[in-house]
């Protein structure tokens, strides 16, 4: 372990300016939440819950999942704790759902696509996300939402739970939705919908493959996969401008936040959270301390400007050796 990194495990994410940009943690399992917080996690980002279906040869029942969302919110301590509902189907099979072989399984029936099906299963999940949320605050959000009628669906479904839960005595507490942009189309609809959500997290390494037209786990195509295309940068930044002129909290949370050349390009595109893995949140937060939000914001211009991902690259090597 580095000591010089020992600092930033306790200290929150500022500029040398004063800018603030929180760093949260990417978990996949409950046991994750506290040692994400011992390592300096302002925040639980993104909780992946398909291991909870995948390990089991059955759905996990609403307590099961209620006693494991609980032990995240509580290891938080009040802190912003993001639960993602499950994101399966494609490449990530359920044995018990006996969903079909598909041609192109990333263009296919995953995710929420697949949510009215299995209504049942997904209201286990709200409905001990939000019983779960008497122990603390939740954000709940909902993967690879590709329009509108989505976000409808599941805002009317969440608020049903609510009242249901409600009829039956049992407690929530304070809940809110958000959804990750995941799919290019989001910049098109994200003000459609700003009135049932709070927040959204991009979803970097699916929207990088959406916006490529590139498989993300292809290595014939690797050079194609790349977040600091500068288009891509272009197209993240106008998600940015569309998301905070709609009021919604920005975070991201795909493999891009953990990416030193991407932080300072992260940062001038004003968001107010970053998720990723929690052994690299010190680190990045000892890189964060050391920019000038300005000098960011002139390197995003620049960087847009760029013809390729490896001009892009340099550009923000170069950047780097001038900060100090
Ligand atoms: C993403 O797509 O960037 C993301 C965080 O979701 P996953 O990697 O689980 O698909
Ligand atoms: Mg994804």
């Amino acid at each position: 372990k580095n000591d010089l990194l020992v600092p930033f495990m306790t200290t929150k994410g500022i500029t040398k300016d004063g800018q603030s940009m929180a760093l949260y943690a990417n978990i996949a399992v409950g046991l994750e939440a506290e040692i994400a917080f011992s390592r300096g996690a302002e925040g639980i980002g993104l909780f992946r819950t398909e291991m909870l279906f995948m390990d089991h040869p059955q759905a996990p029942t609403e307590q099961e999942q209620f006693e494991i969302y609980s032990e995240v919110v509580k290891a938080a301590n009040g802190k912003k704790v993001i639960i993602r509902t499950l994101d399966i189907g494609g490449d990530k099979p359920l044995a018990y759902l006996d969903l079909p072989q598909e041609e192109n399984p990333f263009l296919g029936y995953r995710a929420v696509r697949m949510y009215p099906q299995y209504q049942a299963m997904i209201e286990s999940q709200l409905r001990a996300l939000l019983r779960a949320s008497a122990l603390g605050d939740i954000d709940i959000m909902i993967p690879m939402v590709s329009c509108v009628e989505e976000v409808k669906w599941i805002y009317q479904l969440c608020h049903q739970c609510a009242e249901q839960l409600t009829m039956e005595g049992q407690s929530i507490g304070k809940w809110r939705l958000g959804i990750m942009v995941e799919v290019p189309s989001a910049l098109y609809f994200l003000e459609k919908i700003s009135s049932w959500i709070d927040f959204v997290s991009i979803g970097s390494n699916d929207l990088t493959q959406y916006f490529m037209a590139c498989d993300r786990g292809n290595i014939k195509i690797k050079s194609l996969y790349d977040s600091l295309n500068p288009g891509f940068i272009a197209f993240l930044r106008d998600i940015a401008v569309t998301a905070k002129r709609s009021g919604l909290e920005l975070g991201i949370c795909g493999e891009m936040a953990s990416d030193r050349r991407a932080l300072p390009l992260l940062l001038a595109m004003g968001f107010d959270e970053i998720s990723l893995s929690s052994p690299n949140i010190a680190m990045l937060r000892s890189q964060l301390h050391i920019l000038d939000s300005e000098a960011c914001q002139c390197l995003l211009v620049e960087v847009v400007s760029k013809e390729t991902a490896d001009e892009v690259r340099e550009c923000i090597d170069a950047f780097w050796q001038q900060q100090s």
